[in-house]
């Protein structure tokens, strides 16, 4: 019987410790949350800067909906498109340095709309092993034949690039990889594009608002610029709202007006959101104290971990992963850490690959040093001492 099969597979995922549960928080994203009664102190969202409950937000955004009201009422093509939109995507595509910019209501929408709107049957998707899964969905999507090259392998990027006929490339990564923190070789990306003129579609969302002078993402730190890259940054993060964007020239974005599925056949995001982010894109531009006392803290928190069985992978971003491996004990440590008031989550299969369980630390700048201190302590003190 169907539900025999059903409760099978749910037993399934508790006998290799996969099922996951939601935790409900009382109190806005930040640093200090209260679940069930409980104080946290929380290094799991990717609200990098402090933005998500910042009061300015809530006040443009509500701003916003006395203009606007709360819901667009149709898609974008057909009258649910504001003249705030406009204006908020005006402002992306000149805060990431292209032509034109397209506002999508999630970042994994904006994935898995661009990449089949850019190839299709008979085209050929080049993706890092490791990329999110919106953009494996997207490839899926989009029916073009796909080759995963090893985390990071630029060689063997190239050998697949080079035994390719298809007539459309495209290379897709992650910029910040939101399992791992460290970040795609980007220049050399482009180098490769360029010889084997390909399309590089580059996710950048744990890098917008981050890194780059004023926030303006990893293309800028990078310093790369080609008509050849699709950019896609995510409003949900450091933006500390919600939605996504994808910039580039302006042809290719009027294409993903044109075809993106994801963006023609849903309801628009409500214009209220827009304006919301208009305000937090002032607050990203002028944040460079923000970005410095993430730094800061992303390097003490480095400094005061002493492991030795785990392993603290090697990043410079708010993404400081701590590999322990196996998933059982990856639980157990994040439920040891909760108990003494420390909420890190466990990451285990299947977004990470299996035997790779890890604690995902994230970083804000609104932690204190007291708090990644405390985080520190707990850590040495859980791994010399098994649980
Ligand atoms: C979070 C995330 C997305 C999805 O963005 P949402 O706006 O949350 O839907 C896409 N890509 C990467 C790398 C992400 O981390």
């Amino acid at each position: 019987m169907l539900r025999d099969l059903l409760a099978a597979d749910l037993a399934d995922l508790d006998a290799r410790a996969l099922r996951r549960v939601r935790r409900s928080l009382d109190t806005p994203c930040g640093p200090r949350a209260r679940v069930d009664g409980r104080a946290l102190t929380a290094f799991c969202s990717n609200d990098y800067l402090g933005l998500a409950a910042e009061p300015t937000l809530g006040a443009a955004l509500e701003a916003g909906v006395a203009r606007w009201g709360t819901g667009s009422g149709a898609s974008h093509l057909v009258s649910g498109h504001y003249a705030v939109h406009d204006a908020l995507e005006a402002r992306l595509a000149a805060f990431v340095g292209a032509e034109r910019a397209l506002y999508f209501s999630t970042g994994y929408m904006a994935n898995a709309g661009t990449i089949p709107a850019l190839v299709g049957r008979g085209d050929a998707i080049f993706a890092d092993r490791l990329n999110h899964a919106s953009l494996i969905d997207g490839a899926l999507l989009s029916r073009a034949g796909i080759s995963r090259y090893p985390h990071g392998d630029l060689a063997a990027l190239e050998r697949q690039l080079a035994a390719s006929e298809a007539k459309r490339k495209l290379i897709v990564t992650d910029t910040v990889f939101s399992m791992d923190g460290d970040v795609a070789p980007l220049a050399e990306m482009q180098a490769l594009a360029e010889r084997f003129d390909a399309w590089l579609m580059v996710d950048d969302a744990h890098g917008f608002g981050v890194l780059g002078p004023q926030g303006r993402g990893a293309l800028a730190e990078a310093g790369v610029a080609s008509w050849r890259i699709v950019y896609v940054g995510t409003l949900g993060k450091a933006a500390g709202v919600s939605g996504a964007f994808v910039a580039g020239a302006a042809d290719v974005v009027e294409w993903l007006m044109q075809k993106a599925r994801t963006y023609v056949f849903t309801t628009g995001a409500p214009p209220a959101l827009a304006a919301a982010l208009l305000a937090s894109l002032d607050l990203i531009e002028a944040g460079d104290a923000h970005r410095a006392r993430l730094a800061h803290l992303i390097e003490l928190l480095r400094n005061e971990l002493r492991l030795d069985r785990w392993r603290l992978m090697p990043s410079r971003t708010p993404i400081q992963p701590i590999v322990i491996g196996d998933n059982a004990e990856a639980v157990a440590v994040a439920r040891a850490l909760w108990n003494e008031g420390l909420w890190v989550p466990a990451i285990r299969p299947p977004t990470v690959p299996p035997g790779t369980a890890r604690l995902r630390v994230s970083l804000s700048a609104a932690h204190t040093e007291e708090e990644v201190r405390r985080l520190a302590c707990a850590l040495n003190a859980l791994e010399a001492r098994p649980v």
